[in-house]
């Protein structure tokens, strides 16, 4: 079997980085709590759940639609498209997100290709 050296743009990566934020900071909240529920729910970290949730699910929002760049040749790649799964090799039908799984076999993309010069890469 030919091994594949693909270039990776990190999409997936930024979900990730997001999720282990996510998860950190309610680490970080449970923690630091005071055992007391009536103490913990007005202190400072207690109200920071609620903006800090708000600002992740925008991030998520903002991350899935912001195009990815072609490590090949630079050109910018729409997240959002009627893409081919790499799996099935299935078109989806209709415009979805490259984060989102195949309408067919339900696999999550590890790769995408370019429209500009064909190149596929990892995600
Ligand atoms: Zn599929
Ligand atoms: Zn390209």
């Amino acid at each position: 079997m030919e091994e594949k050296s693909l270039k990776s743009v990190y999409f997936h990566f930024r979900f990730k980085f997001l999720a282990v934020t996510s998860i950190a900071f309610l680490l970080y909240v449970i923690l630091s709590g005071s055992g007391e529920f009536d103490q913990f729910s007005s202190s400072i970290q207690f109200k920071l759940i609620g903006p800090f949730f708000v600002f992740a699910g925008i991030s998520f929002l903002i991350f899935r639609r912001f195009p990815i760049k072609c490590p090949v040749c630079n050109t910018l790649v729409a997240t959002k498209k009627n893409w081919e799964c790499a799996y099935c090799h299935k078109s989806q039908g209709k415009d979805r997100y490259l984060i989102d799984k195949c309408v067919h076999c339900r696999q999550l993309q590890s790769t995408a290709s370019c429209e500009h010069c064909k190149q596929e890469f990892l995600l």
